[in-house]
């Protein structure tokens, strides 16, 4: 039988699917959105039409749409072969992706205190997909599970000692499909073994992190407990100070707000008062609206300095990768974060970084630049295409 692979990604409001053939090549992708709200609709890639999906459609609901849809297009003649979910947070059961089972499914619904508003959710997608193909085998595909290797003392916080004993805080880690992606994809490039090759990778979509690999290994990332700490992103604040939540309840602001705050209503957004969309951000910056200005030059500051961080836990660097809707596409953050990092020996080429990004993959330093600078698309489904179709062959082999 031809081999074909699903993969499910499930958000709070939101299924994403694509589906791949044997050659890891795309067929088709569908999405459905606004699920529990009196608008939800979903649409098969390449459609003009929305399917509207009727009032508070569930997660389950949208799959079975969706799933019938691509059926009667052609697009998914038989069950796939095997299907990979994206999973956020895997805590420390997880160290990388697992076939499901009855233990998976429990493992997952432990780690939920961890991600309250994702692994349930997930796994309504898991459930939901289970009951459509039951006997597929199916895999999950941890967000957290590439940052298991970090050390010690890149994922202790310095606080009470108790804490990470009985409730586990500690620093996680997340976008480790995009990060493993980068470590492949630039020793590729690179023309290295992925076990050789050392990088640091900065992941920049509407959620940004960077991390280091050492050696094809995470050992340090820029997020923690939760996608919340490290770089300035679309709408999230990344790192503040933790005197802020005290402060602010003397202006009586209570923790809740704060934390629906930094999450929802800063980064980019908070800063520009406009929009946490960079690319609007740089079009409103070019016609002279300096809190676009300023967004733009705070979100590559603190990149940079986190540049600057990772290094101390390489002992070499084969590459600084740019990633995510933000690094693959805008030319200007690259530029403006790597104009900080002059002494540390990162230079652009001007050309090479204004026609870079758009899909393709290369080099964008300059002959000066003591390291190499890399743009690479990533491809977060592929990753969890590629895990599901491994396990499943795993399986059947035993
Ligand atoms: P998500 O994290 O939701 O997957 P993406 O990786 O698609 O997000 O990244 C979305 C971000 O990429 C948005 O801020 C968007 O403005 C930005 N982006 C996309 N294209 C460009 C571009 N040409 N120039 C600048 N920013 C861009």
């Amino acid at each position: 039988m031809e081999e074909t692979l699903l993969v499910v990604n499930c958000g709070s409001s939101s299924l994403k699917l694509a589906l791949f053939d044997g050659q890891q090549r795309k067929l088709a992708s569908a999405l459905a959105e606004r699920l529990n709200q009196s608008d939800a609709f979903a649409r098969i890639e390449g459609d003009k039409q929305a399917i509207h999906l009727g009032p508070d459609a569930s997660h389950e609901r949208a799959l079975e749409v969706l799933v019938a849809a691509l059926r009667e297009r052609n697009l998914m003649a038989s069950d796939p072969t095997a299907i990979g979910h994206r999973v956020v947070h895997g805590g420390e059961t997880f160290r990388e992706a697992a076939l499901i089972d009855d233990d998976v499914l429990s493992a997952i619904d432990e780690c939920a205190g961890l991600a309250p508003l994702h692994n349930p959710v997930n796994l309504a997608g898991i459930r939901a997909t289970l009951e459509q193909f039951p006997g597929v085998p199916q895999a999950a595909v941890f967000d957290t599970a590439f940052h298991q290797t970090l050390p010690e003392h890149a994922y202790l916080y310095a606080v009470p000692g108790k804490w990470y004993r009985e409730w586990g805080v500690r620093r996680y880690g997340f976008h480790g499909t995009s990060h493993s992606f980068m470590a492949t994809e630039a020793a590729r490039i690179l023309d290295r073994p992925p076990e050789q090759t050392s990088i640091i990778s900065a992941h920049l979509g509407n959620g940004c992190s960077i991390t280091a690999i050492r050696d094809g290994c995470s050992v340090d990332t820029s997020m923690g407990l939760t996608p919340l700490e490290g770089l300035a992103m679309g709408t999230r604040s990344g790192d503040v100070d933790p005197g802020l939540f005290d402060f602010l309840r003397s202006k009586g602001i209570e923790a809740e707000e704060v934390h629906r705050s930094l999450n929802q209503q800063s980064g980019l957004l908070g800063l520009s008062e406009k929009t946490n969309d960079m690319r609007t951000l740089c079009e409103s910056a070019d016609q002279g609206h300096a809190p676009s200005r300023t967004a733009i030059e705070v979100f590559c500051f603190r990149l940079a300095r986190y540049v600057g961080a990772m290094m101390a836990s390489l002992d070499r660097l084969d590459a600084l990768v740019f990633t995510g809707g933000i690094g693959e596409n805008s030319a200007r953050v690259r530029e403006r974060t790597i104009a900080h990092l002059q002494l540390l020996g990162f230079h652009l080429d001007a050309n090479r970084n204004d026609s870079h990004g758009k899909s393709s993959s290369g080099h964008i330093e300059s002959a000066n630049s003591r390291f190499p600078v890399l743009v690479i698309p990533t491809n977060e489904e592929l990753v969890i295409a590629r895990e599901a179709s491994r396990l499943a062959s795993a399986r059947n082999k035993t």
